[in-house]
């Protein structure tokens, strides 16, 4: 799950909440013109693969109601904090370090009251740090931070690693240092003061996405544009030896909504997304890809299991 930013106006938190119920039964349809106008660049060409595990986390079950619109069955699904170690040749880097030490004091009481009660982890939350620690690794022993954007719950987990630089899409940190509503949730105290390195998507279109960013020029890492949850989420797609996988962000938080097209509910969903147009049809582009690639919403427990079955990658 994911927050925004600034605290929503009485509307629009009347207007989710009305939202979810209408959702229930009438979710909004896919756009099958949309669908069908996308065109597939096909993969990126690659000389390298690397390995990517998700860190332990503990989830828990939440009303599919309130992450999936329109879909009543099961009744529960479960939702964690994911975050993902990615080991190149070159570097090691963590994908979506998303909880700190005492996240609720440190992250979650900054975020607007309507959004606490949904967002607020179990107390048998696992820190990044921690889970890190689980697997053998240290803060000084990553060369880097991706997250997949700024949301809290993707990038606190910084808090309690000091000195590890973070990678971050440009437009994704121009929302977060000069727009006029900033992430909150300890997303500026993340970033401050630590050393980043901004890119920009300047690479072609791979697959139904219409940018790309090759991070080691090998084809192994590549960042594609996610763009509606915030306005520079990302995806970050890994050629591994058996096959491709993209780790999706909060360009869905189920697998349901990819393999539905059904976006997410309206709350908390419609006060996450900046763009609900945006999100929707970044969700027609990973449904049109779904067989090609083991797509990988952070949220989504079941979805992070393939990655510790490899031969369930392959599409
Ligand atoms: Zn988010």
């Amino acid at each position: 799950m994911s927050t925004d930013v600034r605290s929503p106006s009485f509307a629009a938190c009347c207007g989710a909440i009305l939202g979810l119920g209408i959702g229930v039964v009438r979710p909004r349809r896919a756009d099958a013109r949309f669908l069908t106008s996308l065109t597939d660049a096909g993969l990126p060409k690659a000389t390298v693969t690397v390995s990517v595990s998700a860190l332990r986390q503990v989830p828990r079950a939440v009303p599919t109601a309130f992450i999936v619109e329109g879909r009543r069955h099961p009744r529960r699904i479960e939702n964690s904090l994911a975050s993902f170690v990615v080991s190149h040749p070159a570097a090691t880097f963590i994908v979506d370090p998303g909880v700190c030490v005492n996240v609720g004091e440190r992250a979650v009481a900054q975020l607007p009251p309507v959004l606490r009660a949904s967002v607020r982890p179990g107390a048998d939350v696992v820190p990044t740090v921690a889970a890190l620690a689980e697997q053998g690794y240290a803060g000084a022993d990553l060369d880097f931070a991706l997250p997949t954007h700024a949301h809290w719950d993707h990038v606190c987990g910084l808090l309690d690693l000091p000195g590890v630089p973070v990678y971050l899409h440009r437009t994704e940190r121009e929302w977060v240092t000069t727009g006029s509503v900033a992430p909150v949730g300890g997303v500026r105290d993340s970033l401050e003061e630590r050393a980043t390195v901004d890119y920009d998507l300047d690479g072609p279109p791979v697959l139904t996405f219409a940018r790309s960013h090759d991070l080691f020029d090998d084809g192994s890492v590549v960042l594609v544009d996610l763009p509606g949850h915030t306005p520079g989420s990302v995806g970050v797609l890994l050629h591994t030896s058996t096959g491709h996988v993209l780790l999706a962000g909060d360009a869905a938080w189920h697998t349901y909504q990819v393999e539905d097209i059904r976006q997410k509910s309206s709350y908390p969903g419609g006060l996450a997304d900046v763009d609900r147009d945006e999100a929707f049809r970044s969700l027609h582009r990973l449904h049109a890809v779904k067989d090609r690639i083991a797509v990988i919403p952070t949220h989504d427990p079941e979805a992070a299991k393939r990655l510790a079955s490899p031969s369930s990658l392959v599409p």
